[in-house]
């Protein structure tokens, strides 16, 4: 059993908090999910990648996670603050297909991402377009309470109306209206947000007929309604990436404390983002997709690496040396941990300072740092490869794949014998082991405790 409390930073309180769940032993979680007009970038994809170690970690835990993640296939303006164009209509126009077909092209195309990531499949993956009745009952139920008002585009949320607005982001919402520039259009107040959008003039392939005439809804409101329908108003964790903060979590709060009178998650967790130059990434503007990763010879898993190297707190700077670097790491891992014999005892020792890094708030640098430590110490060779298969459980990161190794198996074996007879002081027979491996085309240098093998 696990003997280091799980704590977590929660950005409502901006504290590490011990974790405790709603129900024992059971966690429900939310994670946002990607707008499906355009291949995901590697950006979006550090912060699923995130979601996935805070997945793992609890199911190391002893929790069972019920992760529900949705689809936004409609609804998600070009500007957050609600103006610009719906990003699917868009995308549509540019790639002359019909938003539908975006939609599912793209959502297959994430999927896929998430699967070369060795990123595990959320329990439930629910699409904003199959859930418009919840969503119009969501905000029939805000009109009947007063928290919502209409405008000649549609309907809008009050966010005078509630005294705490805001919270999340620490906003200063008397500063926000004096100095924002929004384009306020008929908006009463600078951070009111749309829970449905009419169609009016403009010809749409996403609408559907409401109370309120036939429109779409707003990006905040399907969060709102379908983790409710899947998790109850009150959940455990709620995930998404830090550009959330201010807006779309902020406003799905807001409508879930309007309607049920509290906020709906105990946790709210933010990934940060990965930098490209310190820049923004966007989704079209680079070429920073998994597949254009694998084009230029990296494996997704090495992308995997990169990201656990730094903290889901911090900025991630990407360069394509970073990457090269990670690859090569990955490499080196797995060339050690397959080259170990099997049926060990996982290491105690090892194991207690793992669980303490992963759960003080996921910390998979200080974890990976012991992996390498691990391979590197005097156990055996056994017992060491019990305990990195231990702690791939978080990783994902597939160490002990005998496929992913360039080197044959073999040869790694003679080597690790090599090793041993020259610790056993026996140099006679280390010298004929090295003999065999050169025969076998490849050399052996040895690194302290471990070794290398490279073709010759
Ligand atoms: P989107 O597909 O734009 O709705 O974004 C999907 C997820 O990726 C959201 O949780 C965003 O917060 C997150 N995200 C967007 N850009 C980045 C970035 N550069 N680094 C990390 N996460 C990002
Ligand atoms: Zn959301």
């Amino acid at each position: 059993m696990i003997n280091a409390e799980l704590s977590l930073f929660d950005t409502m309180t901006r504290q590490l908090r011990p974790f405790t769940s709603i129900e024992p032993n059971q966690v429900g979680l939310y994670a946002c999910g990607p707008t499906v007009y355009d291949y995901a970038h590697a950006g979006n994809l550090r912060t699923y990648l995130f979601v996935d170690i805070l997945r793992r970690t609890l199911t190391l835990n002893g929790y069972q996670v019920n992760h529900v993640m949705n689809i936004t296939d409609v609804g998600h303006l070009t500007s957050d603050a609600d103006s610009g164009e719906d990003k699917m209509e868009k995308g549509s126009r540019k790639q002359n297909k019909s938003a539908w077909e975006i939609a599912l092209y793209f959502e297959d195309a994430f999927l896929a991402d998430l699967a070369q990531l060795n990123i595990h499949t959320p329990t439930t993956i629910c699409r904003a377009t199959q859930h418009i009745q919840e969503q119009i009952d969501f905000i029939l139920q805000l009109e009947q309470k007063g928290f919502t008002y209409q405008t000649s585009d549609g309907v809008y949320f009050d966010t005078n109306k509630l005294a705490d607005y805001g919270q999340l982001a620490k906003l200063d919402k008397t500063g926000l209206e004096a100095g924002i520039r929004v384009n306020m259009a008929e908006k009463k107040s600078p951070t009111d947000f749309a829970l449905w959008k009419l169609s009016g003039e403009q010809a749409r392939q996403m609408e559907w007929p409401s109370p309120w005439g036939v429109g779409f809804p707003g990006w905040h409101i399907e969060c709102s309604a379908m983790a409710e329908k899947y998790l109850g108003e009150q959940f455990d964790i709620h995930v998404g990436g830090e550009d959330h903060i201010p807006i779309h979590h902020t406003n799905e709060i807001a409508q879930c404390q309007a309607k049920n009178g509290h906020v709906q998650a105990n946790y709210w967790l933010h990934g940060y983002f990965l930098q490209l130059n310190k820049e923004k990434i966007s989704k079209s503007g680079t070429s920073l997709r998994l597949d254009a990763l694998i084009e230029r010879g990296y494996e997704p898993l090495a992308y995997r690496y990169l990201t656990l190297t730094s903290h889901y707190r911090s900025h991630l700077s990407f360069t394509w040396q970073s990457l090269e670097s990670a690859q090569t790491a990955l490499k080196r891992l797995r060339n050690k941990v397959c080259a170990l014999a099997d049926s060990g005892q996982i290491i105690e020792e090892y194991k207690t300072r793992f669980i303490r890094h992963i759960n003080q708030d996921l910390n998979m640098p200080k974890a990976i740092a012991l992996l390498w430590e691990l391979l590197d110490s005097d156990f055996s060779p056994a017992d060491k490869k019990a305990t990195a298969q231990f702690f791939d459980q978080i990783f994902g990161l597939k160490i002990d794949h005998l496929e992913e190794v360039d080197i044959p198996r073999d040869v790694l074996l003679l080597a690790q014998q090599r090793l041993e007879m020259k610790q056993k002081k026996k140099f006679e027979e280390a010298d004929r082991l090295r003999d065999q491996i050169t025969e076998l085309g490849y050399q052996v240098a040895d690194m302290g405790n471990t070794f290398e093998v490279h073709p010759i």
